[in-house]
């Protein structure tokens, strides 16, 4: 028998598995559909990270499984290739990021190659090919035309080291996801995508789809929808601001309103005011902070009393002061808030520090403190008028209708989400296909000129102000209005990199088509991927900002689902050996090239699923995977005590059928360390034995297949009775002989028999205890009396003592 020549086999069936073209997924078939759906990867400088394939493999494993138990399968794989890393990297060495972008793809598609995934190469999509974009940019325009893109200018979070305006979700702890450098506050025209109209269904539809806990909970609480009203404050100047709340059945217990410093109210009474100047000072100050700053950091709260105007509580008519804060956002709700300092803790402290009144206007709550604010939302009100004596429940439909009667206010839902910012001032991003025309304002350019083509520029960088690069390529941006014929200007912005990675699932469906973005047979064909996995740090981007997407093209008629995704799981990142997050600057990052060469693309992808449970993050080791690759040695060297019957053997029959039970549920649960472990049991049973058919060598070979695909297919090869091993069925167990045999035991009390039981023939003695202790005739007798001890006769019986 030859050694295991990892390198030989694993080259050999991947060429062999390219040669029969069988991970190829037809649109046209008599089988069922199965879309299984990875993340596209980034295609960065660095080359593929060992966290790559811990997902990847995870889904290899589904995906294989499936094409044996007779589906037809779609596992694709594409590059989300638009992106600032690129663009730095190629301004930084003055190179066209596009050459980059290739140099890199060329040297990821190598490594997924060569961790054997079964990917449908030949619908492998690229976000920065034309091709792809003028379906980026078709949906734009569609969204465009429907009055959900718009321009507007508005602060933004602005990273001074990538010069670019960032998301909300783009700002982690104040500073740029990507690059660490401060953020801070500007104001800037972009284009928005409204999202917050999609706001109520996106929260809706987590109903009607399968997707672990943790991505339904993270992302309603970013979309963080809650009920209130807005109600409306006279100003003494006459003037009137409208505040949002969600507690008005606090209002008699307002005692003062806090504006956003960048709320318009505040520039109109500029001239009114005493302390201009500490007013205007306090504005500036505020824009340098980030949003992160102004609400999660700022633990002592600051602001500037408007001093020479007073608002009223339109409930008690009583006069009360009117700050600004830089706690309170110009963009979420309305930009001002009514005050309870009372009944909220920021309220409260900021009420200590300026010495403004506190009423207590709800009593017997449960957590009732008299030395601090009171949350309660449970409590009786007081000090309120006509809803004095009212629980806090009733109070509040009292008050909205108090308010709307008067005029001066209304029940108000509210969303914590906000409009996406969808332009960046850089090159290396699709073209918004608009033009700017004197006369005719925004205009589209035709679809038929789709797709408009990045122009060719030298210099990539980013004007000092934040221009974009395009703006020097002024052959491109002249051009003529296709609305009236006039002069016009194109847009320079181009679009952030989650445009093109909001639809990528649905061009593989057809990733050639010219006339659609796919064709209708396509999407009605694969709709909805029935099992998405990725990364819990794309929750509140990419996956709720591809919902969206989704749900425009379902509402236009494109798609024929409300959802994209059917089940979205997700897996914990792998640490380096010393436990922190790999990078380079901690120098543990693990260059999988370096670990296949040694140990082998099945070693790695066995170690990777064998790691710990998938959801959690997991350190990497190399005992670990040392371990991984001696137990595939293990595998191979059981030929040498191969025995030639077909059949299983009597005595391993039962554990046979039991890990064929155990890994088929275990791999769809992706608890996959535990299935692994399930095989290297049944293979210590056959060492043990000293010997193995031919049938059982083969059920473990094809069990191990999807997680294993090179050191299998050449065992099949060998041993196994067709061609390919990934074409192979799956194998089916007979649920009788998973049943341990039982057996009835008695239970006595003090030597005389209770209850009898019945229980497996092989339990344990700690379970037939337990068993023995939770019978039901048994448990009436134990109550109020003492156990002094438990004689436990296996395969007999159980004898409680008690006193
Ligand atoms: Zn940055
Ligand atoms: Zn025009």
């Amino acid at each position: 028998m030859d050694k295991y020549n990892f390198k030989e086999i694993e080259k050999k069936w991947q060429k062999k598995w390219e040669e029969a073209n069988c991970f190829h997924a037809e649109n046209k078939s008599d089988k069922e559909p199965y879309y299984a759906l990875i993340e596209f990867p980034y295609p960065s400088g660095q080359g593929l990270h060992v966290g790559h394939p811990r997902s990847y493999t995870a889904l290899d494993i589904l995906a294989r499984k499936r094409r044996m138990q007779g589906y037809n399968v779609l596992y694709p794989i594409g590059w989300d290739a638009f992106g600032l890393p690129t663009e730095n990297y190629a301004i930084k060495n003055k190179i066209h990021p596009k050459i980059v972008t290739k140099k890199n793809i060329e040297n990821f598609t190598r490594q997924l190659k060569m961790l054997g995934f079964s990917f449908d190469w030949q619908r492998e999509v690229n976000t920065t090919d034309p091709d792809y974009y003028k379906w980026t940019q078709w949906i734009f325009l569609q969204l465009f035309k429907k009055g959900l893109a718009y321009k507007q200018e508005m602060p933004i979070n602005w990273c001074t080291g990538c010069k670019v305006g960032l998301s909300n979700e783009e700002v982690v702890n104040g500073v740029c996801e990507r690059c660490g450098s401060e953020v801070v506050q500007r104001r800037k025209s972009q284009w928005m995508l409204k999202i917050t109209e999609y706001a109520q269904r996106l929260i809706d539809d987590l109903d009607e789809v399968d997707f672990i806990d943790r991505v339904k909970t993270q992302q309603i609480n970013w979309i963080g929808r809650s009920e209130g009203a807005e109600v409306q404050f006279e100003l003494t100047t006459g003037d009137k601001i409208t505040v949002y709340t969600t507690r008005c059945d606090t209002l008699f217990g307002a005692t003062y309103v806090v504006l956003s410093p960048e709320h318009s109210m505040v520039e109109k009474l500029l001239p009114l005011l005493k302390n201009a100047d500490e007013v205007k000072k306090y504005i500036s100050d505020a824009a340098k902070k980030s949003e992160f700053e102004r609400t999660e950091l700022a633990k002592d709260k600051t602001g500037a009393r408007l001093d020479g105007v007073n608002a009223i509580n339109p409930v008690t008519g009583r006069e009360i002061p009117v700050f600004i804060s830089d706690y309170v956002l110009v963009t979420y709700g309305t930009g001002a808030i009514m005050a309870v300092p009372a009944h909220d803790s920021r309220d409260w402290d900021f009420a200590k520090k300026f010495d403004l009144p506190i009423i207590e206007v709800v009593a017997g709550g449960e957590d009732v403190q008299k030395e601090a604010y009171t949350d309660v939302s449970s409590g009786i009100m007081v000090n309120s008028g006509f809803l004095n004596g009212l629980s806090v429940k009733d109070a509040i439909p009292k008050m909205i209708s108090y308010l709307e009667e008067k005029g001066i206010g209304k029940k108000k839902v509210n969303f914590k989400l906000r409009d996406w910012v969808f332009s960046r001032q850089r090159y290396w991003g699709e073209p918004i296909p608009l033009v700017y025309c004197e006369k005719c304002g925004w205009v589209p350019v035709p679809e038929s000129e789709l797709p408009l083509e990045l122009p060719e520029i030298d210099t990539f960088e980013p004007g000092e102000n934040g221009e974009s690069p395009l703006a020097k390529a002024t052959d491109w941006i002249n051009t003529t209005c296709p609305h009236c014929g006039g002069k016009a200007v194109r847009e320079t912005d181009t679009m952030p990199q989650w445009a093109g990675s909001s639809w990528y699932y649905l061009r593989y469906m057809d990733p050639h088509n010219s006339e659609a973005l796919a064709s209708k047979e396509a999407l009605n064909y694969w709709s909805p991927v029935d099992w998405y996995n990725g990364g819990m740090e794309h929750t509140t981007l990419h996956l709720l900002y591809s919902r969206f997407w989704h749900k425009f093209l379902y509402d236009i008629g494109v798609v024929p689902t409300k959802e994209p995704y059917q089940k979205r799981t997700s897996h914990g990142m792998i640490l380096g050996e010393n436990g922190e997050k790999m990078s380079k600057s901690r120098g543990n990052v693990v260059n999988p090239d370096e670990v296949v060469d040694m140990y082998g693309a099945d070693a790695v992808r066995t170690f990777e699923m064998f790691i710990g449970a998938f959801d959690q993050s997991t350190p990497w080791s190399e005992k670990g995977l040392k371990g991984c690759y001696k137990f595939l040695e293990r595998v191979w060297n059981l030929q040498e005590m191969l025995d030639d019957s077909e059949e299983l053997s009597q005595d391993l029959e039962k554990s046979v059928h039991k890990a064929i039970m155990k890994v088929s549920d275990d791999y769809e649960k992706m608890k996959y360390n535990t299935a692994i472990a399930t095989l290297m049991s049944l293979v210590n049973d056959f060492y043990k034995k000293g010997s193995v058919t031919k049938g059982e060598y083969r059920v473990l070979i094809t069990l191990l297949n999807p997680v294993a695909p090179h050191i299998t297919e050449e065992l099949w090869e060998k041993y196994g009775d067709t061609e390919l091993l990934a074409l192979t069925k799956w194998p089916d167990y007979d649920k009788s002989k998973t049943v341990d045999e039982e057996i009835e035991i008695a239970v006595q009390i003090n030597g005389k028999i209770k209850d009898k039981i019945t229980v497996s023939k092989d339990i344990s003695r700690e379970d037939l205890e337990n068993a023995a202790k939770n019978a039901e005739k048994i448990q009436e007798i134990l109550v109020g009396k003492e156990v002094v001890k438990v004689i436990c006769v296996p395969g007999k019986l159980v004898n409680i003592v008690v006193k």
